[in-house]
């Protein structure tokens, strides 16, 4: 085999093969996949670290030494993917077959196509034989999908360097295609999750007579004043930038758009953020009720009754903060209990990283908007911020709107040129934070 031979390396056929490890978590069952990692990376002579925190259950980890020690680049990925069954799907979900020029298949976006364009880009830096600033490192991981404690978390108790990234590369934003308009969109933070539930007890009886201690109704009163509090809009750096990116120039809700702020002071605009999930969770603390759980029979009144919400906040928002405020929101008939809560710390945009993915994007896509994003659910990123690692979320492939909306959904897929265009821009990427000199 030749240096230049890249025939095998096709980031098409590498996806649908790895589309077919069928790696749905729960259980996971990640070690197929870093089997057939394993196996590519021997062929290029590339040593690799499997680490197995249980039986079926692996992350993998190859490095290309740098001219000096510490401060890595890291490609992270993850391999395992939520569930899905043959329902509804034009091609079976674990078949990665290309139709019409889609690759179809769990994991197509989120996230086997980055995985294969890390590898790919990382065995093409091997073979060019160049010695890069700082190690490279490619990893890729189980468990994301659930806790990430036997992926992302695990991988920082075996190998000590990861904490001293300078740099982390893995999901989050893409290249979006919205009303024919492309930007790109580099996730930077994201929200902190801030899960509670209030609980509400009362005296039992029977459904013929109502009484006034009724735990349900309790449940229902409180959970209604906190869906109905208007939350209100917070202008963060991050979604200030992003919004007067997206929409600059463009007839917003009958105004022209040219500044959010400015925006924000009419209501017509309001509602349409507000009728935009995506545009609201970016400029709001958001708090949904996903679940309720109360009563058995239809003529018994309950003697407890409970209501599960899923918040989200920013990350400057302090979750006792927020949640006291929910407290008084729901009033003193029920009991607020917090039950999860993630923190993270934004990493700034105003660095060397950025400026350079996005050239290497518009490079690709010519000259189109590179903005600053914030993810508004949690991702492996966040344990590296935390340690205060530079960190972004984005993988060079354009997706439209609706192809987006496929993540965890029916009919994941990718187009083929999509995946072709997000590897040629994932090349450079790499080319760059390989030759880039991380201070100190
Ligand atoms: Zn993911």
């Amino acid at each position: 085999m030749t240096k230049t031979d890249r025939a095998y390396l096709s980031p098409v056929k590498l996806l649908s093969e790895l589309i077919r490890l069928d790696t749905s978590n729960p259980p996971g069952n990640e070690e197929i996949a870093v089997h057939f990692i394993e196996s590519l990376l021997t062929r290029e002579g590339i040593k690799s670290l499997i680490v197995t925190p249980e039986p079926r259950r692996a992350n993998i980890l190859a490095r290309i030494p740098g001219k000096r020690p510490g401060k890595p680049v890291v490609l992270l990925g993850h391999l395992d993917v939520v569930p899905a069954n043959d329902e509804g799907w034009i091609e079976p979900p674990f078949s990665g077959a290309v139709r019409d020029g889609l690759i179809y298949g769990r994991g197509a976006i989120d996230m086997k196509s980055q995985v294969v364009c890390h590898l790919i880009s990382f065995i093409m830096l091997y073979r060019s034989g160049m010695v890069p600033e700082r190690d490279v490192i490619f990893l890729a991981t189980a468990d994301e999908e659930v806790s990430g404690k036997l992926g992302a978390e695990y991988m920082f108790q075996k190998v000590d360097d990861l904490s001293d990234a300078s740099f982390v590369l893995s999901e989050g934003g893409f290249v979006m295609e919205e009303e024919g308009r492309l930007h790109a969109r580099i996730s930077v933070g994201e929200k902190q999750v801030c899960q509670f539930m209030i609980r509400a007890t009362g005296r039992g009886g029977h459904g013929s007579m109502p009484h006034d201690d009724n735990a349900n109704d309790k449940v229902v009163r409180a959970a209604h004043r906190i869906i109905d509090a208007q939350l209100p809009f917070k202008l963060t750096r991050i979604a200030t930038r992003y919004l007067n990116g997206v929409l600059k120039g463009r007839k917003v809700a009958r105004i022209q758009f040219s500044d959010l702020k400015e925006a924000l002071l009419d209501q017509g605009f309001r509602r349409f953020i507000e009728g935009r999930p995506a545009y609201n969770a970016l400029l709001k603390n958001t708090v949904t009720l996903t679940m309720l759980k109360a009563g058995d029979k239809i003529n018994v009144i309950p003697m407890e009754a409970t209501a599960y919400f899923d918040a989200r906040i920013f990350p400057e928002v302090k979750h006792e903060r927020f949640l006291r405020q929910m407290a008084r929101i729901a009033g003193p008939d029920v009991q607020l209990t917090p039950i999860q809560k993630t923190f993270s710390v934004p990493s700034s945009f105003n660095t060397p990283y950025f400026t350079n993915i996005a050239k290497a994007v518009r490079g690709v896509t010519g000259p189109i908007p590179v903005l600053p994003d914030l993810t508004t659910g949690a991702t492996d990123l966040r344990h590296f911020r935390a340690r205060g690692v530079t960190a972004y979320g984005f993988f060079p492939i354009r997706l439209p709107a609706e192809e987006h909306m496929r993540m965890h959904s029916v009919n994941e897929r990718l187009s083929v040129r999509s995946l072709e265009e997000g590897q040629e821009c994932m090349d450079e990427i790499v080319r760059f934070l390989a030759t880039y000199s991380f201070p100190g």
